[in-house]
């Protein structure tokens, strides 16, 4: 096994007994990236000369015995995070040469561990879309199957992970964003209960849905990193002060006396065959791992999360995104006298046609005549959605769904039509809308191209669906199966 491979834990143990330096595995990390970035497009921005002297240091801590777990890791983060004196673009040309001033809270907390940050991801432009294919800069490739995309919005945290590029990514969930790459790029990916972790310093595409969460090679790192970025910041008004506990003590590889429900609304119309199948013969492991398994439980108003999704998410898009007017910060139009000129063209050249699209039906949504009829009635909806989650987790510990209907599709395949794009998170936005945390492991293949399983918890609850991916994991081989690149 070449050092860029190994996982967060695996990695810490050669650390910490010095076989392995972070001055090493950051060089073969960044040497590993430099020969595959050709071909995969993970990374927007490549911080080298950072990582290497965070490696010199992190190897100083190390020698001294002071190590954490992340210590001298490298880590890729999805350049939606802002990074202090790092570029953070939202792969937007509004945000091309925007440098924050300040770290985000999560990079605080990753810079306290020691980490090594070796880079900035590709991802949707500010993070709306499924595939990568929205960057303003260049289309992401998955490395099982260059061709196909890896989905998104967290595109390139996914693949940097699963091509071994990084040890481990940062990315975000609003609608699926973390979740859906990692199980289209066979990694595992978390987003955790919203207020779970600090949204300060993270860009705000819906403020109500948005979270920032792991992607890593295994369930153990998943744990790892959750127990760095989670706690409570007064500096993010919806975080919540609960205390957080240390999730890799819920590593047990026994589901006995779980009960795990299975949604059927889950199992939509055009699901892929091969992903259904996958699906089933999981369920059954986890049953053969001690769970006991209702495979009957409905939550009648999931077909209508993604219509609600897409009047909620785009009118705080709407909102937020007033921001970019050319004035404070960002691409500015400057080649006129006018002030109206200048914040219609610095719009019209520095967003892409996503967002643009998102902007509109976010300000037709919220519009007066029209709020009660689109706005209010999709908070309804949420609310319905979050009382049927609060209601089966009377009942279940985790419930069980695919994470995506299909598997990753062709670059391409589904930019000219956009309801086709949004299609492909019906899995997994109604657990943003519901606030609730979820998981995304890997659970197969069909045709040499992953498949993820998505376990869903009650509001904190992260550490019941680490148990169940965890045990999961133990018995299954898939999350061993590297890309052949
Ligand atoms: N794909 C969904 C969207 O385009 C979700 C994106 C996300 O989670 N950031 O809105």
């Amino acid at each position: 096994m070449i050092p860029p491979q190994l996982t967060i834990h695996e990695a810490h143990r050669l650390l910490k007994a010095r076989k392995l330096s972070s001055v090493e595995l950051t060089k073969a990390c960044l040497e590993r990236t430099k020969e595959l970035e050709p071909k995969l497009k993970a990374l927007v921005t490549v911080t080298g000369e950072l990582a290497s002297s965070q490696a010199e240091k992190a190897d100083q801590r190390l020698a001294g015995g002071k190590g954490h777990p992340l210590t001298g890791v490298p880590v890729v983060i999805k350049d939606v995070i802002c990074t202090k004196g790092v570029p953070t673009t939202c792969s937007s040309r509004m945000l091309e040469n925007f440098i924050p001033p300040y770290d985000a809270t999560v990079m605080e907390k990753l810079n306290a561990c020691g980490a090594v940050i070796m880079g900035k991801a590709n991802m949707d432009e500010f993070a709306m879309g499924s595939s990568t294919e929205h960057s303003a800069f260049f289309p992401t490739h998955n490395p099982w199957d260059l061709s196909r995309v890896p989905g998104g919005s967290s595109g390139g945290s996914a693949v940097a992970v699963a091509a071994d590029e990084g040890i481990y990514a940062l990315g975000s969930d609003t609608g699926g964003s973390i979740r859906q790459p990692a199980g289209f790029c066979s990694v595992v990916g978390m987003k955790p209960t919203y207020g779970r972790v600090s949204r300060y310093g993270l860009v705000a595409f819906a403020s109500s849905l948005d979270q920032i969460g792991p992607l890593t090679k295994d369930v153990t790192d998943c744990a790892i990193v959750l127990n760095a970025i989670a706690g409570y910041d007064n500096r993010d008004s919806t975080s919540v002060p609960e205390p957080t506990p240390d999730y890799t003590r819920c590593l047990t590889s026994d589901l006995k006396g779980l009960t795990l429900g299975v949604p059927r609304e889950y199992f939509v119309e055009g699901m892929q065959a091969g992903v259904k199948t996958a699906l089933q013969a999981a369920i059954k492991k986890l049953e053969e791992l001690g769970a006991k398994i209702d495979w009957e439980v409905s939550l009648p108003s999931t077909p209508y999360a993604l219509a609600a999704y897409y009047i909620i998410a785009p009118s705080e898009a709407s909102a937020n995104l007033a921001r970019y007017d050319g004035v404070k910060y960002g691409f500015s139009y400057t080649d006129t006298d006018s002030m109206w000129e200048a914040m219609e063209k610095t719009r019209q050249f520095g967003f892409g046609d996503e967002v643009k699209r998102r902007i509109m039906l976010g300000t037709y949504a919220l519009s007066a005549g029209y709020y009660d009829a689109y706005y209010l009635k999709a908070q309804k909806v949420r609310t319905l959605i979050r009382r049927e989650f609060d209601q089966a987790f009377t009942k279940y510990d985790a419930l069980i769904t695919p994470t995506s209907p299909t598997v990753p599709f062709k670059i391409g395949e589904k930019l000219d039509d956009p309801l086709q794009m949004y299609l492909s998170d019906v899995c997994t936005l109604p657990i943003n809308i519901a606030g609730v945390p979820a998981i995304s492991i890997p659970a197969g293949f069909d045709d040499g191209l992953p498949i993820g399983m998505q376990v869903i918890g009650k509001p904190f609850g992260e550490e019941a669906i680490l148990k169940v991916a965890y045990a999961y994991e133990q018995a299954t081989e898939w999350h061993k199966q590297r890309a052949g690149i």
